[in-house]
């Protein structure tokens, strides 16, 4: 058993009884609110270290609760589940301030590969930002692979080229959280701040840029990896740092 609780806030019975006999079987603590205006008191408590919210619930949508709890300052991760798929959802929805946006019906596995991914992510969040200033500067050198910081330049193969604003953004983002996965929902987030509210695809089109320039192969690229149903993680060692 963990200490870890989630909170459930979902109106449909049978997938609401679901998700807490499946996340109990994985050792979480699990307390759970049929609509959404309840969803928001239990929320407020502050006891839950991560809330799964649907978004279209009775009382009060997930959406505008979701909205109170981060104008109250409230930071539990939130992952939105719901069956409304569109874009627009989703970016409002992590406009708003949820972690991760899950589209109904999902998988238990990747519920479960999401919830951890937001927990170790958040958990480490502070160290991550400790640790960002003093990693990502000056001259990295990784395998096959040269970050000029000061120029904004990568060299691979003997050939320097220049990274556009977005692509230097995406990676630094990916280069501080080396080893990591890093989601399109954090890129958009801290790349691009919504406030061209692109999509998801935007951060896929832009990686694909990217690896163009950093990578030999990008078909198997070595440096930025897709981690399937996740996002991106920089895989490459760090040789030198001047
Ligand atoms: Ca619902």
């Amino acid at each position: 058993m963990t200490d870890i609780e989630i909170l459930v806030i979902e109106d449909e019975p049978d997938l609401r009884a679901g998700l807490q006999h499946n996340l109990e079987l994985e050792g979480y603590t699990v307390k759970t609110a049929a609509d959404g205006r309840e969803g928001l008191r239990k929320a407020r408590e502050g006891e839950s270290s991560l809330v799964l919210l649907d978004l279209m619930l009775p009382e009060m949508p997930g959406l505008e609760v979701l909205e109170h709890l981060r104008e109250a300052g409230h930071e539990t991760p939130i992952i939105i589940i719901s069956a409304k798929g569109q874009d627009r959802d989703k970016v409002q929805g992590l406009e708003l301030g949820a972690d991760d946006y899950l589209t109904k019906p999902f998988g238990l596995s990747e519920l479960l590969a999401r919830i951890r991914a937001v927990l170790r992510r958040t958990k480490s969040g502070a160290k991550a930002s400790a640790r960002k200033q003093a990693s990502v500067s000056g001259v990295m050198k990784f395998p096959g692979l040269t970050v000029d910081w000061r120029r904004f330049t990568v060299t691979r193969d003997d050939t320097e080229l220049q990274l556009s604003r977005y692509e230097a953004e995406i990676l630094r983002m990916l280069i501080e959280h080396r080893g990591e996965v890093v989601s399109r929902q954090d890129l958009l987030r801290k790349v691009w701040g919504y406030v061209h509210l692109p999509t998801t695809r935007t951060v896929d089109n832009h990686i694909a840029r990217l690896r163009k320039k950093l990578e030999s192969d990008v078909e198997n690229p070595i440096h930025v990896v897709t981690v399937h149903g996740l996002g991106y993680r920089f895989e490459s060692e760090l040789l030198e740092d001047q």
